[in-house]
């Protein structure tokens, strides 16, 4: 499930000092993605796993100085259960949780709320609902996504909806998709998206914990 780590981060959990943890797979096909190596079967397969008890080690030596741990992809409800079960144990040593997602999996997120194991959801909005399969590159059942904005807004707990405005979508156009939807939207510059080599994915991930 676990493909690198950030070992401290003072961005990815609003607020908090970090560890980022980064989960193999997705069911989008975002063309600007920038985790390209985390989301196509035959790149994922090239990278090492992390192994999870040797993560926790890491995170139990480093509870004096981390505050939360960041769970990112891929797409992380993919690991259903084992992430639910990872997360408990997370909170159960005194570490507040946030996950990133791009919405696909609303019983996920029920999952998450319902055994309370996700302090802070952070959830992608790539385009307005009727282009959304351009900006995903599949098709996708838009009332999932909806369901799980509606999930998250009525949860009470603390998140984020972003936009990166990729070319082609404008600031407007989200303004008005979030005034419709009665949300607040975080907008994210454009980068160009680039393959990631080993050598990227090591110095973007961080050294694996020891
Ligand atoms: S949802 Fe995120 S990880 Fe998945 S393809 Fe899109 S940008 Fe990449």
């Amino acid at each position: 499930m676990w493909y690198g780590i950030q070992r401290t981060t003072f961005v990815d959990f609003p607020g908090k000092i970090a560890a980022t943890l980064f989960t193999g797979g997705c069911n989008f096909r975002c063309p600007w993605c920038h985790n390209q190596d985390l989301v196509y079967p035959h790149r994922l397969s090239q990278l090492p796993q992390l192994d999870e008890e040797e993560i926790k080690h890491f995170l139990i030596r480093r509870k004096h100085l981390l505050e939360g741990i960041c769970i990112t992809g891929g797409e992380p409800t993919l690991w259903g259960e084992r992430l639910l079960n990872f997360l408990a144990w997370a909170k159960s040593i005194g570490y507040e949780t946030k996950v990133d997602t791009n919405g696909s999996h609303p019983e996920w997120v029920e999952e998450a709320l319902k055994e309370d194991v996700v302090d802070f959801f952070a959830m992608d909005i790539k385009h307005p609902w009727e282009t959304y399969h351009h900006a995903i590159g599949r098709d996708y059942d838009i009332h999932l996504l909806k369901k799980t904005i509606s999930l998250i807004t009525q949860s009470g707990k603390p998140h984020q909806f972003r936009t990166t405005l990729i070319p082609g979508l404008s600031r407007k156009t989200m303004l008005t998709f979030a005034q419709e939807m009665n949300i607040d939207l975080v907008f994210q510059p454009y980068r160009d998206p680039h393959p990631l080599g080993k050598e990227e994915h090591l110095s973007l991930t961080g050294e694996t914990p020891a």
